[in-house]
């Protein structure tokens, strides 16, 4: 379902260029689930993003259900990742003025689909917050928001989703809520699942890990399970 050849990335400041990602190939099956670990600044949320079409490489290719998506603009990348693909950002990206049932909603309000108020209220039910829709992401708590986050990336059922450090803000018993409810809903639904994580505990629950170090690819290894 998604396939990188030869991915480099690399950022100007001033007369420099900084070589932040350097010739990254690998393929992930649908269904999968695998990891990004690697120090920080290796180069794992840049990934992500370049992975997702929220960037595209400096090089090599990008290739997402079939499509090409370094060969994309701006809008054909947002409309691609709107009809694939499910975000879950580091820093939840609810928006503050909308409840959290309006927040959940937000993708398929992006797609013109008017409906979904009674899936978004399940989906509200499923990750425990079936008693907090009209509530304003001030009004929840971090995990609350983070699940708030994880039931809006969920509503379109994506082919593929994509999760910077879902646990990272997260006290230990929520990040194990967190971690359960990413992994049924990808069991129940066949959703390939990438994250980027510091946590090696939740890492070795993906069925493989990816390690980048200063940009390389160091490893690429299955998990045991
Ligand atoms: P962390 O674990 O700390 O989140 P990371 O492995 O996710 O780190 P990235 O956020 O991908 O690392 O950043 C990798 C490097 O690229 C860093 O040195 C960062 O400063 C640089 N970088 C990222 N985005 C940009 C940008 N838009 N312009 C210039 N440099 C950037």
């Amino acid at each position: 379902i998604l396939s990188l050849e030869n991915v480099s990335k690399k950022f100007k400041s001033g007369i420099r260029e900084l070589t932040v990602l350097d010739n990254i190939s690998f393929t992930v099956n649908e269904g999968d689930s695998m990891s990004i670990v690697g120090p920080s600044g290796s180069g794992k949320t840049t990934l992500l993003g370049l992975c997702a079409g929220l960037d595209v490489p400096s090089s090599g290719h990008v290739v997402l259900a079939g499509i090409r998506l370094d060969a994309l603009n701006e809008d054909d990348r947002a409309y691609m990742r709107n009809q694939h693909v499910g975000f879950i950002f580091q820093n939840f990206q609810l928006l503050p003025t909308l409840t959290a049932l309006e927040n959940v909603r937000i993708p398929l309000e992006l797609r013109g689909e008017r409906g979904g108020k009674q899936l978004a209220l399940d989906l509200l039910a499923k990750v425990g917050l079936g008693d907090r829709s009209d509530h304003y992401p001030s009004q929840l708590s971090g995990g609350e928001q983070q699940r708030v986050a994880i039931a809006r990336a969920f509503i379109t059922k994506p082919k593929i989703l994509f999760a910077d450090e879902p646990t990272g803000n997260l006290d230990e018993e929520t990040a194990q809520t967190v971690t359960d409810l990413l992994f049924q809903l990808n069991r129940e639904s066949g959703t390939t699942l990438v994250l980027v994580t510091h946590n090696m505990e939740l890492a070795h629950f993906t069925d493989r890990i990816l390690e980048l170090r200063g940009g390389k690819l160091h490893a690429d290894r299955l998990t045991v399970s």
